[in-house]
């Protein structure tokens, strides 16, 4: 009996110390996560404390005058009175993949997940990616200090207005486009074929309760003069194709030349197309989603 007893106590220990060494696992996990962000972002300060009393990492965000206490939250970046509504939000950090996803490959599950996903009714009930950091980093919580950082410039010819913040990184863009569109005749119709560059919008996503990029100036869309028989974004497709829009052949999407794509991407920003619901015309600064997803390969 007393033999049983001790593998007991035995066994308890050691799942208890498993579980501990699983915990400790994921807390400096997380830690290596959020040196993404500290690489991302150079010029915010990021202050890092591991906090017991929550057991979470504690994170002092300051750019400027703009200053805020933040925790890891699952990669939520959350101050204290939000840490209890962690499950309402989105992680900043998500699988971004080196190539589009075809339909063609689609089982009936992917489908149907595709579907339950876009759902207008499912997509407003988060409330997509917190504001807090951004905020901090972009200075972006009202429409009045957001404008106060808005830029006109010319994009690819094109008059845009974006975030004072992304103005540097957009230009180096420009230039490696213009360079390669000497050489790439795909390149060069892309430029010619233009019609817009629209960056800075005050608005929401629609049916989500999730921040526009555009409404912070971080996202830019660039439209062709036409798009012939093919299609851009995958709402204006559900409109015409209700439940099966995510069945569209790819080579039924318009698309920028993938060498723009990659330019874009080299310097932080994602494209719109490789999402699920896709945005071909899209491309928006999420320097820590392209770094995270370097590190994976
Ligand atoms: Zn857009």
């Amino acid at each position: 009996m007393k033999k049983y007893l001790l593998s007991f106590v035995f066994i308890i220990l050691s799942v208890n110390i498993f579980a501990q060494e699983q915990l400790s696992k994921e807390i400096l996990h997380n830690r290596e996560l959020i040196k993404i962000f500290e690489k991302a972002y150079p010029q915010v300060n990021f202050e890092i404390n591991f906090d017991e009393s929550v057991n979470d990492w504690k994170i002092q965000v300051q750019c400027e005058n703009r200053i805020a206490t933040l925790y890891w939250a699952d990669g939520k970046f959350l101050p204290k009175e939000e840490l209890g509504s962690k499950d309402l939000y989105s992680a900043f950090l998500y699988p971004y993949p080196k190539e589009v996803a075809d339909p063609k490959n689609f089982t009936q599950e992917d489908i149907q997940r595709i579907r339950d996903f876009s759902n207008p009714k499912n997509r407003s009930k988060g409330k997509g990616t917190a504001p807090f950091l951004y905020n901090v980093i972009y200075d972006v919580e009202t429409r009045l200090s957001t404008e106060t950082h808005i830029k006109t410039f010319l994009f690819l010819n094109k008059r845009t207005n974006a975030h004072n913040y992304i103005h540097k990184k957009l230009d180096d863009v420009q230039k490696e486009i213009f360079e390669v569109s000497k050489i790439n005749d795909e390149v060069k119709f892309f430029l010619d074929n233009l019609n817009s560059a629209d960056s800075y919008a005050w608005r929401k996503i629609s049916d989500s309760g999730n921040r526009s990029f555009h409404s912070m100036g971080l996202a830019i869309d660039v439209l062709p003069k036409g798009w012939g028989q093919k299609n851009l974004y995958w709402a204006w497709r559900r409109d015409i194709d209700g439940d099966n829009w995510m069945k569209l052949p790819l080579e039924r999407r318009w698309m920028p030349p993938q060498k723009v794509i990659e330019i874009f991407e080299s310097h932080g920003f994602l494209w719109g197309g490789k999402w699920i619901i896709w945005d071909n015309m899209h491309f928006e600064y999420r320097p820590e989603v392209i770094l995270y997803n370097n590190m994976k390969k």
